[in-house]
């Protein structure tokens, strides 16, 4: 873990090229660099092409396209959105899932939990708005995840708890009014908007409600830009938009049972489908005896944590329960007692399968004054934190990301 001397001894003549004006124009940016992070819940690479977004095309043909965006391992909302604002995978920032036990203090952590969610406890590391804060940099967060709790004694100067009822017109006003402010204007800003997530559970990647999911925030995009236009800001701000990870297509037909394999009353199991966390007896042998009866399951694949594969970063955690079970693409975990009773269950879409899967790669769309033209390669949402780091001219703190100078204006 940590940054390379290498980027470190860079950092002076990156950030002089990352604030180089575009093109041969002589004026420089007026404001002082700033970055608007966005997020779009469950928006699959994929629907770039496959649907109409001319909001994203115009920022995307203003700035920048990555092939994808990677969401680190579990492919969830809340493991993912931290990695992107600290650079670390879950297994060192702690949110090691939307669903979390912590055994050791004999606690559980769910999204839905305000009193979890709101405690500081939970989070390791350092997110951007601390970084920020702590170079005496104003931060507002219009919602994202860890923006509700106070991390290592900061917050972000200017948030708001999580509403879901919030329309996202609202929420784009709300962040262009911290834009209109004078005296304290952010230098770093979040908008989070949750969709096309909800109509990609719903009917899956390809279903029926998707163009609408996409439209709605493709909508609020557009009235970002054309905010930030009205204000002669659009091309002095950073604009970063991002999505958590996408969305694969689910059936009745693709079921996995764990109860076929072993005694799930003499588990534990801290998360379900796709990704099943177990948590057994602390006796010796059990671990053992368990991967053995649950080799027998076909299209999901268990490990003891210190077995899984390395790329997946998901073993550093006390959070971390003892055996990792991954199902396959569209493959769901249960029980045959719960497939029989729940008629409608483990059909539409879900994520959290092996990040590397094309299906789970977000988007990355962005354009601004430190960041150069074009279409990139899928890179990690790890990475962002020191990219965000360097147009901020902050020193980052320990993490697992890179500079990708290739991001950057040059
Ligand atoms: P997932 O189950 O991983 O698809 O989670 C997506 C859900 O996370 C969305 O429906 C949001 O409503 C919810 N969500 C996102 N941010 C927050 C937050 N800060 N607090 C509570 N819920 C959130
Ligand atoms: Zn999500
Ligand atoms: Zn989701």
């Amino acid at each position: 873990m940590g940054r390379s001397g290498t980027v470190t001894e860079m950092l002076p003549f990156l950030l002089a090229c990352a604030h180089t004006p575009r093109d041969s124009t002589p004026e420089r940016p007026e404001l002082p660099p700033t970055v608007l992070l966005v997020s779009m819940d469950g928006f699959r690479a994929s629907y770039l092409d496959a649907h109409d977004t001319p909001n994203l095309d115009r920022l995307a043909a203003l700035g920048l396209r990555a092939d994808g965006l990677i969401p680190p391992f579990p492919s969830k909302t809340f493991p993912s959105h931290y990695t992107a604002v600290t650079g670390l995978y879950p297994e060192h920032h702690g949110l090691v899932g939307n669903t979390i036990y912590d055994a050791e203090r004999d606690a559980w952590y769910s999204m839905g939990d305000r009193s979890a969610v709101e405690d500081g406890s939970w989070y390791e590391g350092e997110p951007i708005w601390a970084t920020a804060n702590k170079a005496g940099l104003e931060t507002a967060t219009l919602f994202w995840v860890g923006s509700e709790a106070e991390i290592g004694g900061q917050r972000p100067d200017t948030w708001l708890p999580y509403d879901g009822s919030m329309t996202f017109e609202a929420r784009v006003d709300r962040v262009l009014s911290w834009l209109d402010r004078t005296e304290d204007r952010p230098r770093f800003l979040t908008l989070y908007l949750d969709e096309p997530d909800h109509v990609g559970h719903a009917g899956g990647p390809e279903g029926l409600g998707i163009p609408t999911g996409v439209t709605m925030v493709d909508n609020a995009l557009g009235n970002l830009l054309d905010g930030l236009e009205q204000r002669e800001l659009l091309d002095e701000i950073d604009i970063l938009v991002t999505s958590d990870h996408g969305m694969a297509e689910l059936s009745r037909d693709r079921m996995v049972f764990l109860d076929d394999a072993i005694d799930t009353s003499a588990v534990e199991i801290v998360n379900w489908s796709p990704v099943t966390l177990i948590l057994p007896e602390p006796e010796p042998g059990t671990e053992d005896e368990l991967l053995v009866e649950l080799a027998e399951l076909e299209h999901l694949a268990c490990a003891k944590k210190e077995d899984l594969d390395p790329e997946l970063h998901y073993a550093d955690h006390d959070r971390i329960p003892p055996i990792v079970c991954l199902a396959d693409e569209g493959w769901s975990v249960s029980t045959r007692w719960w497939y029989g009773v729940d008629p409608t269950g483990w059909t539409g879409g879900t994520h959290g399968y092996d990040p590397r899967l094309e299906s789970m790669h977000g988007i990355f769309v962005a354009a601004g004054p430190s960041l150069r033209t074009g279409r990139v390669e899928a890179f990690e949402n790890v990475h962002l934190y020191e990219l965000m780091c360097a147009i901020l001219e902050l020193e980052p703190a320990e993490n697992d990301g890179e500079l990708m100078t290739s991001l950057l204006h040059r």
